[in-house]
């Protein structure tokens, strides 16, 4: 770790201690470049660093390992998950990796049941051949958790909401859990992004974001991100990130760091027009079942209001007509929500998990979860909501 770097951290984090979300989105992390007063952090596109003489530099050596505009980025997304330390990878799968990586065979990993396919994937097709154990569990009830953690369990991995059953798992109770049994305790939260939790908050040592999703925000950008507070734990994973070398490029940094801007602004709108879009399938003669965590009836709305601050855009609904051809068949009619993998962009997406981001996993594993072959999964934009609810109505009928 560079010094230069603690140095500026430091600086950022008591600055940004007193600072409200939206202007942490536009300030944290960032400052005039020094050499030009360029309001914009520029793009360092520099594989290498002069030195003036051996080990003498400005603490900047290789771009694996440190590079200008990723430390601001990262800097920038630990200031927004209230967190210490941040590390950027080239995907969100290349920051689970790292997570994996801090275990050794033997080790044990508990995970919600209710998993994104990639995830689901690297551990059970690539974690698995090297000796680690992963056991899936619902964890809408927390004491099914603990019952499975032996002095084998390492890790706890959540994510809430899930994917794409909008299942909410309860952050602090799992924090608890894992602080007494002294096991690391990581959570997904692409899906809420910190504009609406803050897992660290809560009990969590390490949150994971596919930055790929709302943080860049504007789908033209793949990349994954770990927030922790422990010095320690920070050391072992930035060691990873070196060692192992899943670094996003600085052009990448540089769009996220955009995106961020505008985080705050593009989220509510995503909640508001999430909430009336949920508000209207629910109505809809065809449609059956609604998955959202804003509705009173939803299993786990308690929890949802007592660690979010807003629902988000995020959406799945089956049919009446509970078949293939009948999801496939509103799935072509959309127009306004491209069918595409992906979420969190401004641009609203639908989808269908059978087959494109759960293909990955078994039929009868995900049917087990309720990812039935007629559930279509919405990533609501920040369109006007009226053209996206036209859209709706016309592919349902
Ligand atoms: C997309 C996604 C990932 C994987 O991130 P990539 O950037 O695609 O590698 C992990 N978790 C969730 C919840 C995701 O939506």
């Amino acid at each position: 770790m560079c010094i230069f770097g603690i140095l500026i951290q430091t600086r950022f984090n008591q600055k940004q201690s007193y600072m409200k979300f939206g202007t942490k989105a536009i300030h944290a992390g960032v400052s005039p470049d020094p050499s030009t007063g360029a309001i914009m952090t520029p793009i360092f596109q520099t594989s290498t660093y002069v030195q003036r003489s051996p080990g003498d530099h400005q603490g900047y050596e290789y771009s694996r390992t440190h590079n200008p505009t990723r430390t601001a980025l990262q800097q920038a997304l630990a200031a927004l998950e209230n967190g210490q330390h941040g590390l950027c990878f080239s995907s969100g799968l290349g920051a689970i990796d790292a997570v994996v990586k801090l275990l050794k065979p033997g080790d044990e990993v508990i995970s919600t049941n209710d998993l994104y396919g990639g995830t689901y994937r690297i551990f059970t097709k690539i974690f698995a051949q090297y000796g680690i154990k992963f056991k899936f569990v619902s964890m809408d009830d927390v004491s099914a958790v603990e019952a499975l953690i032996t002095p084998a369990t390492k890790l706890i991995w959540a994510e809430t909401p899930t994917n794409p059953m909008m299942n909410i798992i309860d952050i602090k109770a799992l924090g608890k859990i894992a602080k007494k049994h002294q096991v690391l305790f990581a959570v997904d939260n692409t899906f809420a992004t910190p504009y609406i939790q803050n897992p660290l908050d809560m009990g969590a040592d390490i949150v994971m974001h596919s930055v790929t999703k709302y943080l860049g925000g504007h789908s033209d950008v793949v990349m994954g991100a770990l927030v922790v507070n422990d010095d320690m734990l920070h050391q072992q994973l930035a060691f990873i990130q070196n060692s192992c070398g899943a670094t996003p490029g600085p052009q990448d940094c540089f769009l996220v760091l955009r995106g961020l801007k505008t985080l705050h602004i593009r989220m509510e709108r995503h909640c508001q027009n999430g909430k009336s879009i949920a508000g209207y399938l629910k109505n809809h003669p065809k449609v059956a079942k609604v998955y959202w965590p804003g509705f009173e009836d939803h299993p786990n709305h308690d929890i949802a209001r007592a660690q979010m601050r807003d629902f988000g855009g995020m959406i799945s609904f089956t049919l009446k007509d509970d078949s293939l051809a009948a999801a496939k068949s509103v799935l072509e009619k959309l127009e306004l929500f491209s069918l595409a993998e992906s979420l969190g962009g401004v641009e609203s997406l639908s989808g269908h998990p059978a087959s494109m981001t759960h293909a990955s996993i078994p039929k009868e594993e995900r049917e087990k979860t309720g990812v039935t072959d007629s559930l279509i999964r919405l990533s609501v934009g920040i369109e006007d909501v009226e053209d996206l609810i036209d859209d709706l109505r016309k592919a349902i009928g």
